[in-house]
């Protein structure tokens, strides 16, 4: 399965200088599995979603949009998405039941004429809507299964399988005991549900969990509908969940705070097996896969255990094109041979997470929007850390005159990579480098 984050951001849209990496904008997340399309949520993320869905060579006929909830937050992309606007597609959206209303009724409300001038019955596309309870249904070859959420609307959270790789999509969801054990990992819940939320994240390849507070500020948002960030990482341990990708981040959560909520939230993993932790981002792009070929879950244990530990000793590499089409190629290359792939839509982020990732390598494009690729070069060659300083940098360009070539290398560039290349090539590349740089 592939992911997409398009939306990232609890509560409100926050776009600004201080949430540059992880995004602003409000729940919105794209899953591809082979030609279906899901959407997690729509959320000021989906704007931009939308945009990229109807200028692509060929506008999707057939999406499912899975709702949570429809809180302001998850629905108020909707009258933004461009492909309800192409007649001739269809589109199946999905979200829990209430008493009292539709779901039509619902997304219809917050287009009526006094906040919206196109009311919802005007939208081109064919809408079908559908009202869900916990259960199971199949999306073509992807097997869905609902979970109630613990949240003052009521909410759904999804798990999605394909492929023998799973999915679980649960944000605006607070643990329903505020009696949370000391002894983390197995240890028994207090409340039966809280162990019912854990099955629904058991043995999941990536967990994309609320985490919208950090532990001190929870005692003043009891009953909120949200989970502290490092309960998420609790329920991600005792549900041996491969990654937790922590989401909903608080408005009021800078970068850099999201930064320092992730590694106090790594260091709550228990050494053994835990969870690959981080931070979702908006443009975050990511393929799951099983580690290894084998999908036997319970065959494949011995091996898992030895895989189960990617933060420490996979290489990260760190991806900057502002073409969210050539990343997601690149990253479907490198992803399944085991690197830790980051990936950045401009070169003010890519040098940001530089600074505050350290990958083993950073590849970049030469022109970025913002911050080009040459700039960002010679960023992390004046870095006053020398680790930093001294990173290989690959460029990638199509600007192959040997000018060019010679503006790359003075501005420190380790390798230079002319447009088209097969991502096999950069693989092959990249590999060599990093050969290299450990060799030294
Ligand atoms: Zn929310
Ligand atoms: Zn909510």
């Amino acid at each position: 399965m592939r992911i997409r984050f398009w939306g990232t951001r609890g509560s409100i849209p926050k776009p600004g200088p201080a949430t540059v990496r992880y995004g602003g904008n409000t729940s919105c997340v794209e899953v591809r599995a082979d030609s279906t399309l899901i959407v997690l949520d729509c959320g000021t993320g989906a704007h931009e979603l939308g945009q990229q869905l109807v200028a692509g060579r060929s506008v999707p006929k057939r999406g499912h949009l899975l709702i949570t909830h429809t809180h302001w937050d998850h629905i108020q992309g909707f009258p933004f998405f461009a492909p309800l606007f192409v007649p001739g597609s269809e589109w199946d959206v999905y979200a829990p039941r209430q008493l009292g209303r539709t779901l039509e009724e619902i997304l219809g409300g917050q287009m009526h004429r006094t906040y919206f001038p196109i009311p919802l019955g005007e939208l081109a596309a064919t809408i079908r809507y559908h009202e869900l309870t916990e259960g199971v249904f199949d999306l073509d070859d992807v097997r869905v299964t609902t979970r109630y959420l613990n949240h003052p609307a009521p909410a759904l959270g999804y798990r999605l399988e394909a492929g023998g790789v799973s999915v679980v999509y649960a944000t605006d969801h607070e643990p329903h005991s505020r009696h949370h054990p000391e002894a983390r990992g197995e240890a028994a819940r207090v409340h039966r549900e809280d162990e019912r939320h854990i099955e629904f994240l058991r043995g999941a390849d990536l967990v994309i969990h609320d985490s919208t507070y950090t532990l001190e500020e929870y005692p003043s948002r009891l009953s909120w509908g949200h989970t502290p960030a490092e309960w998420a990482v609790d329920f991600a341990v005792a549900a041996q969940a491969r990654r937790l990708a922590l989401f909903h981040h608080d408005p009021s959560r800078t970068d850099r705070a999201v930064d320092e909520l992730v590694t106090r939230c790594r260091e709550r993993v228990p050494g053994e097996g835990g969870p690959e932790v981080f931070a979702a981002a908006e443009g975050q792009y990511l393929v799951v896969v099983r580690p290894g070929t084998g999908t036997a879950t319970a065959a494949a244990g011995a091996a898992r255990t030895a895989e189960r530990n990617p933060s420490s000793d996979k290489a990260t590499i760190l991806i900057a094109d502002d073409d969210a089409d050539v990343l997601a190629v690149i990253v479907e290359t490198l992803e399944p041979e085991g690197y830790r792939v980051l990936t950045a839509t401009d070169g003010e982020v890519a040098l940001q997470m530089t600074r505050v990732e350290r990958p083993d390598i950073v590849v970049l494009d030469w022109m970025m929007p913002g911050r080009d690729g040459l700039s960002v070069c010679r960023e992390i060659r004046r870095d006053s850390d020398p680790k930093v300083a001294a990173l290989p940098v690959v460029l990638i360009t199509g600007r192959a005159d040997a000018q060019d070539t010679a503006d790359g290398f003075d501005a420190g560039v380790t390798d230079y990579l002319t447009k088209p290349f097969k991502p096999t090539h950069l693989l092959a590349r990249l590999q060599s480098w990093l050969m290299r740089s450990q060799r030294d």
